[in-house]
């Protein structure tokens, strides 16, 4: 089945304005459950903008975003922020993790604001933990943490709610090769294990090739490979 479909996604940004920008022009897009799909871009080429749009953080100008089969256009935004919170995990280039509380902390309080009851959070946010190789720092505030263990953090905050989809933009970025290879592992792992479907935005070519398949964005239309 299909987590997520993009179908001729629009989106121009200041319309009308000598600044125009032409963004998007007609994205089409579908990720299988389970699949694990790199998007390939220069920077400046839309990559955020695209997934902005597919986790509902911004809305197209056109086109449709389909996400566990359930049509998002035209959703209120309180019924858009519900699916976005249900459905989407992220995962950023820098960590965006609460700098003052522990990685233990960043893991549950999502939950909490979920629902789940203090000891299921804090005992999922242990196991993810572990499941990536920093169970060690579970105590540890985010600038304790070396740049490789709270990306994998990170990675755990986004799926602590067992979203169907992550969205990732650059989630090695600014990481050095060696941190870099550990964290996109630790991340792989984790997905494959979970059976989740992703959109891995990167400009490593060498990790693209280790995702299921690519596509290319370049002049605002995505295309294979
Ligand atoms: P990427 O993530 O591939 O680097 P972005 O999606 O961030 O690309 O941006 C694509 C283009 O749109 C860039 O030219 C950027 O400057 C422009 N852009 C992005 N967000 C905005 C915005 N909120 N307002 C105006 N222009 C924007
Ligand atoms: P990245 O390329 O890592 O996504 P950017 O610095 O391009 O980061 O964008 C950071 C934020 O600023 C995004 O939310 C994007 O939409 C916004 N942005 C990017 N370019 C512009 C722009 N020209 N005008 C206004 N907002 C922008």
């Amino acid at each position: 089945s299909e987590t997520l479909r993009l179908d001729g996604i629009e989106k121009t940004y200041n319309r009308g304005l000598p600044s125009e920008v032409r963004v998007l022009r007609g994205c089409s897009l579908s990720v299988q459950a389970g699949e694990v799909v790199a998007l390939v871009a220069p920077s400046g080429a839309g990559k955020s903008t695209l997934l902005h749009i597919a986790g509902l953080l911004d809305t197209a100008d056109a086109g449709r975003v389909i996400l566990g089969g359930q049509d998002m256009t035209g959703l209120s935004d309180r019924k858009r922020t519900r699916a976005r919170r249900a459905d989407v995990g992220f995962v950023y280039q820098f960590h965006h993790l609460l700098p003052e509380f522990t990685a233990a902390e960043n893991i549950v309080l999502p939950q909490l604001a979920d629902g789940v009851g203090q000891a299921d959070a804090e005992q999922r946010a242990m196991a993810l933990l572990d499941s990536v190789g920093v169970k060690h720092r579970a105590g540890h505030r985010p600038s304790a943490m070396s740049g490789g263990e709270q990306q994998r953090v990170a990675v755990c905050r986004a799926l602590a709610n067992q979203p169907r989809l992550l969205l990732a933009d650059e989630p090695t970025g600014n990481l050095d090769p060696e941190t870099s290879e550990k964290v996109f592992a630790a991340l792989m792992a984790l997905v494959r294990d979970t059976g989740l479907s992703a959109l891995i935005a990167t400009h490593n070519l060498e990790l693209a090739a280790r995702m299921d398949r690519s596509v290319r964005l370049s002049d605002g239309d995505l295309v294979a490979g």
